[in-house]
């Protein structure tokens, strides 16, 4: 299968290498053509736990070197993804498929403005990868990897890409209602990327005070409300579940926090600012992530 990966960083680049040493012909389109440039000069080097190998695969910053591909993964940051999705569009033939397991809400949206949604495919992964350098990724974490259809119709298809991942050791389900399954990834980032990010601490530091703990639970249930009032299922224990999974992540820095260390735009619209988004047109009030929102938009703006 000929698989375009559209957004080569950290995910991007372990998802795309994965599946070119399991014999599937991938490329990579980024727009950072230092990174592209030392791929295609060393290969694509992936480290994991403590010993990196080399990938080799190609690596390009024009589509039109690509050509068309089975299948597209996107794999920017939900800020990029209407650009990515305008790329991916020159890249599809009449069977194309289009995955995203992009973290946030909107992105699949997105992408099917461009791509009959019958073709878009969404999920999320509890794999994880860090950016080391140009050329050069840290493969973090391994996890579930959970996708569906977006549009909810033709299952098989979705399992035909569930046994191309599979097939490069990415343990993949599919499931026919993705939404609530994106939907749950959601309400995690929701209570814990924000709040990390502003006050500088790691995941497990979110539950050593109330204060913290109480924002996150309202934040939340917002989440929760805005998700019940679209008619969209999600676990009766979502606080709880957020909670567990602060716990069980407790060192880790998250993404959102990472972001803002470094001075990079955050996914903060597709996270918390869909939640407001979704409010305000569902007459549902969210005053906590407003707040949030509020905040990093202005921590952003202040770089
Ligand atoms: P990243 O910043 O490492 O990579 C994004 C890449 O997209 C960059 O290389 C950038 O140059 C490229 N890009 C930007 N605009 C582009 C465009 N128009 N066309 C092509 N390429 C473009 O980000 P990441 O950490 O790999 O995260 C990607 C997505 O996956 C995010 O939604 C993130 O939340 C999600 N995610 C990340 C992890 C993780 O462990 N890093 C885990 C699960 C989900």
């Amino acid at each position: 299968m000929k698989v375009a990966i559209v957004g080569a960083g950290a995910m991007g680049s372990l998802f795309g290498g994965l599946l070119a040493e399991s014999g599937q012909a991938v490329w990579l389109l980024d727009v950072w053509s230092e990174h592209v440039d030392a791929i295609n000069a060393k290969g694509l080097m992936v480290e994991w736990q403590g010993e990196t190998r080399r990938v080799d695969i190609k690596a390009t910053t024009t589509p039109a070197e690509i050509g068309s591909a089975d299948l597209i993964v996107i794999f920017v940051k939900s800020t990029q993804t209407r650009a990515a999705s305008s790329a991916a569009a020159g890249l599809i033939h009449s069977d194309s498929l289009v995955l995203t397991l992009q973290n946030g809400m909107g992105n699949a949206d997105v992408i099917a403005e461009f791509i009959d949604s019958d073709r878009v495919l969404a999920g999320t992964t509890a794999y994880g990868a860090t950016l080391l350098g140009p050329g050069s990724i840290r493969h973090a974490g391994k996890g579930p990897t959970i996708i569906g259809m977006w549009s909810g119709r033709n299952p098989d298809v979705a399992l035909r890409v569930a046994d191309v991942l599979a097939g490069a050791g990415i343990a993949t389900e599919t499931v026919e209602d993705v939404r609530s399954v994106v939907w749950g990834k959601l309400l995690i980032n929701v209570g814990i990327n924000a709040i990390t990010a502003l006050t500088g601490i790691k995941n497990g530091e979110l539950l050593d005070l109330t204060s913290t703990q109480e924002i996150s639970r309202r934040a939340v249930e917002e989440a929760v409300s805005v998700a019940k009032a679209q008619g969209i299922s999600v676990r009766d224990d979502a606080v709880e579940h957020v909670f567990e999974i602060a716990r069980a992540t407790a060192v880790n820095r998250s993404s959102m926090g990472q972001d803002v260390d470094h001075g990079r735009i955050t996914e903060i619209e597709a996270i918390n600012g869909v939640i407001v988004k979704e409010g305000a047109r569902l007459g549902i009030d969210t005053p906590v992530n407003q707040t949030l929102t509020g905040l990093i938009e202005t921590l952003q703006a202040h770089y």
